[in-house]
């Protein structure tokens, strides 16, 4: 057993804490103080630590037990049966270990409850067995058969389950005495629940008397309450009308609506609810010979309940992985909320030979859907140096999966953020996806926070090269200034080779890695004088691709000026600006002598641009970049058209935005760019209510089709042309 620190008894008593607040929260006020996929993180969590050291274990901990006592509004009542909870699984594979643990259960020794399941699938999934009048004579009867097969031994190849969608509602237990519903109960904390009988009979789909003529004489109905989207958005718009409180989701409408005091507003409400299991009195009735959950499912119906039409019997779980991932997506359509999925062995004599573990039935497991928020530890904070010098704080996490993917790294972006979020070394820190793509911090639970932690701190060094940064006081960012910074030049070579600047195939990271720490390479310029043997000295570089490097490195010589711009890296000059730049300057030699307020008149050049652009050409390093490539070949002045645009004037297209879809008959993409900006128009790259003309060319795409919704003005090549006062070129 792993040795137990005060660090980590420290830390599983603030979780304890932290999970008992959310859980009072949650089941008791109907309140929500954290994402239910963060409680349930936090949660294995302290079953994790619990487990690891059982000495841990407090009987009040939320692991110990189902849900909370329940609050004294309503009268409590003990459950006839337990409602049990249902374990997790978060991915598909912890499915499979959940599937792997029950399979090791001794289900073999008595024979005498294993079922040969074959023959009962094909029962099953021939529904008629239900539609018969004398069906129940039938499932008696095959039930019959199948206690007279028992000594079959179980192929656990041929077990099927039964998924369900998980409904974000309360469960509800619901008893009928000789078919009458007399009484509705709340989960509560699974054994006392909460007598709210007259609330349950204002739900329409719940039926206070069961359609069939011979009743057992007690019937336990078990299922979920819950809102529809469109009811909650009304309840909660109502609400918002007379200033009341908002509830946060439907599930927390639903649980506040049962344990409303004044049946006439449940009433109001519209709860709905549907069936998922029953308990019948066993050896009492026909009722009590049935073999699958998928049999019940179809008997819950017979009796007037509402079953999820969702439901389906998988054979596998490859089958229930399929399922698990159509209705992930395919949720967003439904009317109703639900979290996951819920896996059920479909064999009830199985069900019954597993039993249940303190908290959880083990024949059934809760599938989630991927959280979009998530709770992890910062083992460390790394700092990266990028090709502007800007370090970057970066969280090394300890791994979770999140939006179907593991996440170790999440950028803290700079010094401001980290104050903000006041972080410490082993914080337990919430992440999320931005943009559904790139991981970030969100927020901080300073609560389950060490007391020894050690807030992380900036370091006043750059980790690369050992030089003091600098941190200016209007700026969020700290920035190493040494320009031969190693990280600073593997940015600069990478930006360069980049897609939108010099486009160097071929060129990728662990090469330039490779060319700075060899020395071969110690500006962009050094790149035009490799040489194939030059190469061929670096690792795992054969002969063939140096040469291919260096051909394509050469050919790089002849990108447009306006590319060349951007690929020197100067602050704030992107693609778009560089383009701005080049119609006006048209050689780098009159950029290079541009004052700040020459720069400014640029159309679409702010001041902050203008000054990164002036102070860039005084650096005499990088007069020195600008003179050597200049050597070697790089194109550092535009070839293409001039217009008749004429300095100081305002151009003929002012104020106007462009877009160009499609292939133009005569100009090329670049070339109507340049003009239309020469004329102080401005070219984006996609269709918005900012956009004035659509400049349409042959095979135009989405833009056009975007345009036409929107009732853009759409311009041909030649239409443009007239505009511009140019008579072709
Ligand atoms: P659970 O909600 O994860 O799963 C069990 C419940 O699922 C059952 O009681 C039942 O009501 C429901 N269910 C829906 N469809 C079902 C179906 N087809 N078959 C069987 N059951 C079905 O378990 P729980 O113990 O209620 O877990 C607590 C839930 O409450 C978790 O989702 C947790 O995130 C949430 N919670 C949140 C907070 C918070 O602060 N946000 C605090 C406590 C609990």
């Amino acid at each position: 057993m792993a040795k137990l620190t005060l660090e980590v008894e420290e830390y599983t008593h603030k979780l304890r804490e932290k999970l008992q607040e959310a859980g009072y929260n949650y089941y008791v006020l109907d309140n929500l103080i954290m994402e239910d996929a963060v409680y349930d993180r936090l949660l294995r969590e302290l079953q994790e630590l619990e487990n690891q050291y059982p000495q841990l274990i407090e009987p009040d901990s939320p692991t110990q037990r189902v849900g909370e006592r329940p609050a004294t509004k309503f009268v409590s009542i003990k459950h006839n049966i337990p409602l049990y909870s249902l374990e997790n699984a978060f991915n598909i594979q912890e499915l499979k270990s959940w599937q792997e643990r029950w399979q090791r259960q001794p289900l073999h020794k008595n024979k005498k409850l294993a079922p040969p399941l074959l023959p009962l699938r094909e029962e099953v999934k021939n529904q008629n067995l239900l539609n018969k009048s004398d069906w129940f004579p039938t499932v008696s009867s095959l039930a019959q058969v199948i206690t007279d097969s028992y000594s079959n031994e179980i192929d656990l190849s041929t077990v099927d389950y039964v998924c369900e969608l998980k409904i974000d509602g309360s469960a509800l237990a619901l008893t009928y005495e000789n078919g009458l519903l007399v009484r509705g109960a709340t989960r509560g904390d699974g054994i006392m629940g909460e007598d709210i009988t007259q609330n349950v009979k204002t739900i329409k789909s719940i039926p206070l008397k069961l359609k069939v003529d011979n009743p057992p004489s007690i019937v336990e109905v078990r299922g979920e309450a819950f809102l529809s989207i469109n009811v909650f958005e009304n309840i909660n718009a109502a609400r918002e009308k007379i200033g009341e409180t908002l509830f946060a989701n439907p599930r927390n409408a639903a649980a506040g609506t049962l344990r409303q005091l004044d049946s006439k507003r449940v009433a109001q409400r519209r709860l709905d609810f549907f069936a998922y299991t029953l308990y019948l009195e066993e050896n009492k009735s026909d009722f009590s010979q049935f073999y699958t959950q998928w049999q019940y499912l179809q008997l819950l119906q017979q009796l007037g309940f509402k079953v999820n039409p969702n439901n389906q019997v998988c054979s596998s779980l490859n089958e229930v992985e399929v399922y698990y991932q159509y209705w992930n997506q395919e949720r967003q359509n439904l009317p109703y909320l639900t979290d996951g999925i819920v896996v059920k062995l479909n064999s009830l004599p199985i069900q019954k030979k597993l039993g249940f573990t303190q908290k959880f039935p083990r024949w059934a497991i809760a599938l989630k859907y991927p959280a979009e928020e998530i709770p992890t530890i910062v083992q460390a904070v790394t700092v990266q140096v990028g090709r502007t010098g800007a370090l970057t704080p970066v969280a090394e996490l300890k791994p979770v999966q999140l939006a179907g993917t593991t996440v170790q790294r999440a950028s803290l972006h700079n010094s401001d953020r980290l104050a903000e979020l006041d972080l410490h070394i082993e914080d337990t820190v919430i992440v999320r996806k931005a943009g559904g793509v790139i991981p970030e911090v969100v927020r901080v639970l300073p609560e389950l926070r060490a007391k020894k932690a050690e807030r992380f701190q900036m370091p006043t060094y750059c980790p690369e090269c050992s030089q003091p940064v600098i941190k200016p006081r209007d700026e969020a960012v700290t920035r190493c200034i040494n320009t031969s910074c190693p990280a600073i030049l593997r940015g600069s070579l990478a930006h360069w080779a980049s897609r939108g600047a010099l486009d160097i195939n071929g060129l990728g990271e662990k090469l330039m890695q490779q060319m700075v720490n060899s020395g071969l390479v110690k500006s962009v310029a050094d790149l035009y004088n490799l040489t194939v043997e030059d190469l061929t000295t670096l690792e795992r570089m054969g002969e063939k691709s140096a040469s291919k490097l260096v051909e394509a490195i050469a050919t790089s010589k002849a990108q447009p000026w306006g590319r060349v711009l951007y690929g020197l890296g100067i602050r704030h000059v992107g693609g778009v600006n560089a383009e701005l730049l080049v119609q006006k300057f048209p050689t780098v030699a009159k950029l290079g002598q541009a004052k700040v307020s020459d720069i400014e008149a640029v159309y679409g050049i702010g001041p902050e641009i203008a000054q990164s652009v002036e102070e860039w050409f005084q650096v005499p390093a990088n007069q020195n970049l600008v003179a050597r490539l200049k050597t070697v070949g790089v194109t550092l002045e535009s070839k293409g058209p001039t217009s008749n645009f004429v300095e100081g004037q305002d151009g003929l297209l002012t104020g106007k935005t462009f877009v160009l879809t499609g292939t133009l008959p005569t100009l090329k993409r670049d070339e109507a760019k340049s003009l239309i900006q020469n004329a102080g128009g401005k070219v984006t790259s996609s269709v918005s209510s900012k956009t004035d003309f659509v400049v349409v060319g042959e095979d135009a795409g989405s833009k056009l089709e975007k345009a036409k919704k929107l009732g853009m003005k759409q311009l041909s090549e030649a239409e443009l042309l007239e505009m511009l006062e140019v008579s072709g070129i």
